[in-house]
C-alpha cells in the first residue's frame, strides 16, 4: 500500500494546493493548515503534478462539452433557418443556412473527435500503476542507492 498522504487526505486540500501552486513557501503552508513540513514538502513534490494535471484534463473535457453543446444548439438554430427559407424560397438565405451547417457539421465531428481522444488511462492516478510502483520502491529498501535511481527515473516520467 502506498503511504497515505496527510495532505491529500487533508479536507482543505484543495485551496492547500491552490496556495502552493502560487508558490507560497511549503513551510509557512505546513504551519497555516497545522500540517508537518516534510509532509507538505513530499505532497507538493510527488503528488500536486498529478492534482493539477488531473484537474486540467477535467477542465478540458468540461469545455469540449460545453463547446459541443452550444455548436448543436447552433445547428439547430441553422436547420431551422434552412427550413423557413426553403419554406419561403428564400434561396439565398437557405444558401447561406446549409453552408453553416456544414460549417458546424465540421466543428462538431472535430470536437467529438477530441472528446474521443480523452486520454482513458492516466498512469500516474492509476491504481494499478500506484500499486505497482509502491512494490518496485518497497522490494528496492535493501538497496538505498537502486531505491533513490528507480524514484528519480520514476517522477521524470511521471512529470513528463
Ligand atoms: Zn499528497
Amino acid at each position: 500500500m502506498p503511504r497515505r498522504c496527510t495532505v491529500c487526505d487533508d479536507p482543505e486540500r484543495h485551496s492547500i494546493d491552490e496556495i502552493l501552486v502560487t508558490g507560497a513557501p511549503y513551510r509557512s503552508v505546513a504551519k497555516h493548515f497545522g500540517l508537518s513540513e516534510s509532509a507538505v514538502y513530499r505532497h507538493k513534490t510527488d503528488h500536486l503534478p498529478a492534482h493539477l494535471l488531473k484537474a486540467k484534463e477535467v477542465e478540458e473535457a468540461a469545455r469540449a462539452d460545453d463547446l459541443l453543446e452550444q455548436v448543436r444548439h447552433l445547428q439547430g438554430r441553422a436547420l431551422d433557418i434552412l427550413e423557413r427559407a426553403e419554406k419561403t424560397g428564400d434561396l439565398r438565405t437557405a444558401l447561406a443556412a446549409i453552408s453553416q451547417a456544414r460549417g458546424n457539421l465540421e466543428l462538431m465531428g472535430k470536437l467529438a473527435g477530441e472528446l474521443d481522444e480523452r486520454p482513458v488511462v492516466n498512469l500516474n492516478v492509476s491504481p494499478e500503476w500506484l500499486e505497482l510502483r509502491a512494490v518496485i520502491v518497497g522490494a528496492l529498501e535493501p538497496h538505498p542507492d537502486a531505491r533513490g535511481a528507480v524514484l528519480r527515473a520514476l517522477e521524470g516520467n511521471g512529470s513528463a
